[in-house]
């Protein structure tokens, strides 16, 4: 019988799962799994989406940042830019009204270098001789209107002196004269000078402060190095001065690049980059150290957004753009709409930052699964195992008879009915032994018990070395045995009763250690049986009981006849063995 038929089943639980509990362990698990896999990506997911609005939000006050600062830059431009305006439009067409440090300016006005002494703190005035100034664009030596532009400057000098003092020192103002020199603060070596002004007129965005290039007197953002100081990279804001309608010079503000750098700040995501862009795509500053520079939008960016100019973006004012995996976001800078922060970052970037900030116990439980299922697979394995060799112990015990180690009578009663069953579906025929060893209390008596118990063990072993092996033989109690016999008739099984009549007879047994010696004879038991034999569907012998009743009758018939002998009829047989070998080993 199948182990797992021999007890009740609860009604929820699966047949399967006592079958093959691995199968549920791996299951169980499999689904635990899956389930845990489904919860991480939501969680994968939804923190993806907040890492991109925590980005967005950062690009966004980032920029509010910028534009502030940016906005106080332009401010002091303008500021001093109108003011600048303002002092040589006073001082245009009045006669100046000189002091002797402008007059040993003005002597000295052809001087290579020359100095207008100012007070102490005030922003220093240095100017260069008409030699230098000679084919330098926008510059041009007019010694009538000298006297009247270091007036201004003196008094711009103050100011830029006074308002710069106690402000941060890194943004350098300065307002460069077309007619050769300069106000600076703070202050500069004046051996600079020439390089300054020389280098000033060559550079990109002087010239296209001049009035051909630029009649609308606009203001102009460039990067630029200032005070030459090549390692020095500063951005620079400036703006033309014009005076009735003629070009007086330029004002302009300019900024460390790092300190822009640190206003733009730097991206939480790592590996996403940001930049801040003019309207014309040119990078002001970019959050790389060290990187790329003179980059150029779009083409140094998302090459999807190659036909995006910044002007669209700019004036849409904030947003995303996701191509090929590659996300640009975007933050115009200023009401002026004149800048961009732009962030590119692409997928696999913010995947590694998602990864990061997921729960580690998450992953760990995720990776521990796996071993925890091994684990309680071994141990459901083992447990299953153990118990299921303990059930089959227990059974065979139960159904065993422990001193011959043949079946009981329980167990015989249940090869009967699979018998019966096969009997009547195949049609063969089923004949039943039932054996009785003869003057058995005569071997207790004469040999004790424990010799007795040999001969029921020898017994059993005949029956087994004997009968075929599909042949059924089984301890029914005290010194009886029965046999079934599958596909046997009767006359078959007669036959077979004779051949284990005659091995018996011919077999002994020794006598146990703990045996009385006898007097005469070898020392060896012999012992015959007398056996009645019965045939399933005859005579009655319908059911087990009958079938018993019916081979026991004929084995008592034997018995009458003078033992030793095989019976299968119920009338007296006649001396068909040899009665006198029996008293041979017994008496
Ligand atoms: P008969 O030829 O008429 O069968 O004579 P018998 O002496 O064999 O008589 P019976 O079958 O009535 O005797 C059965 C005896 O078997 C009685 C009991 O002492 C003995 N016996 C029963 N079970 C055991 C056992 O397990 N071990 C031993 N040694 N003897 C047993
Ligand atoms: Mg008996
Ligand atoms: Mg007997």
């Amino acid at each position: 019988m199948a182990w797992h038929k021999l007890l009740p089943r609860p009604r929820w639980l699966p047949r399967a799962a006592l079958i093959y509990p691995q199968r549920v362990v791996v299951v169980g698990f499999g689904l635990a799994m899956l389930l845990m896999l489904v919860v991480a990506m939501r969680d994968l997911y939804l923190l993806r989406e907040r890492v991109l609005i925590l980005h967005q939000h950062d690009l966004v006050l980032r920029a509010l940042g910028a534009e502030a600062v940016i906005n106080a830059e332009r401010f002091k431009l303008s500021f001093v830019r109108d003011y600048a305006q303002q002092l040589l439009e006073l001082q245009q067409g009045t006669k100046a009204s000189t002091d002797g440090d402008i007059e040993r300016a003005y002597a000295a006005r052809n001087e290579p270098v020359w100095e207008l002494q100012v007070p102490l703190g005030d922003a220093p005035i240095v100017g260069v001789s008409p030699q230098i100034l000679k084919g330098l664009q926008g510059f041009e030596r007019r010694d009538e209107d000298l006297r009247a532009d270091l007036l201004a400057a003196r008094q711009l000098s103050h100011v830029l002196g006074v308002s710069q003092r106690s402000d941060r020192p890194d943004g350098t103002v300065t307002f460069i004269s077309s007619n050769g020199f300069y106000v600076t603060y703070p202050a500069l070596p004046p051996d600079r000078a020439p390089a300054l002004i020389k280098r000033f007129s060559g550079i990109d965005y002087y010239r296209s402060l001049l009035p051909d290039r630029d009649p609308s007197h606009e203001m102009r953002w460039a990067q630029v190095y200032t005070q030459f100081e090549s390692t020095q990279l500063r951005t620079t804001l400036s703006v033309p001065v014009y005076v009735a309608q003629r070009f007086r010079g330029v004002v302009a503000v300019d900024l460390e690049i790092r300190r822009l750098r640190d206003l733009i700040g730097l991206p939480e995501i790592l590996g996403s980059h940001r930049y801040l862009l003019d309207r014309n795509g040119n990078v002001i500053v970019s959050s790389q150290t060290g990187g790329k520079t003179n980059l150029r939008w779009p083409d140094d960016f998302a090459g999807d957004l190659r036909n995006t100019p910044v002007s669209d973006l700019i004036s849409q004012g904030t947003g995303m753009r996701h191509v090929n995996g590659q996300y640009v976001y975007f933050q115009r800078v200023g009401n002026a709409g004149n800048w961009l922060m732009v962030d590119t970052l692409d997928e696999y970037d913010v995947y590694a930052t998602v990864a990061r900030r997921l729960s580690l116990p998450l992953l760990t439980i995720w990776f521990l699964l796996p071993v925890l299922m091994y684990v309680t697979l071994r141990v459901v394995t083992l447990l299953f195992d153990h118990y299921l060799a303990a059930g089959r112990k227990l059974q065979q015990m139960a159904e065993t008879d422990p001193l011959t180690q043949l079946a009981n009578r329980r167990r015989f009663s249940e090869q009967f009915k699979k018998e019966t069953a096969r009997r009547q579906r195949d049609g063969t025929p089923l004949a039943m032994l039932m054996l009785d060893i003869d003057y058995f209390k005569r071997v207790n008596d004469k040999w004790g018990h424990a010799s007795g118990d040999c001969v029921l063990m020898a017994m059993a072993d005949l029956m087994r070395k004997h009968l075929r092996e599909i042949d059924f033989p089984a301890r029914l109690g005290g010194e009886e045995f029965a046999v079934l016999l599958p596909g046997a008739s009767s006359d078959e099984a007669v036959a077979a009763a004779e051949r284990l009549r005659l091995a018996v007879e011919a077999a002994f047994v020794e006598a146990a250690p703990d045996a009385p010696q006898p007097d005469t004879g070898d020392g060896r038991i012999r012992f015959t049986v007398s056996i009645g034999v019965a045939e399933a569907g005859t005579d009655g012998c319908q059911t087990l009981d009958a079938m018993l009743a019916v081979a026991d009758r004929r084995l008592y018939v034997a018995k009458e006849a003078g033992r030793n002998r095989v019976c299968a009829t119920d009338a007296p047989v006649g001396s068909a063995a040899v009665p006198s070998m029996q008293r041979q080993g017994n008496s």
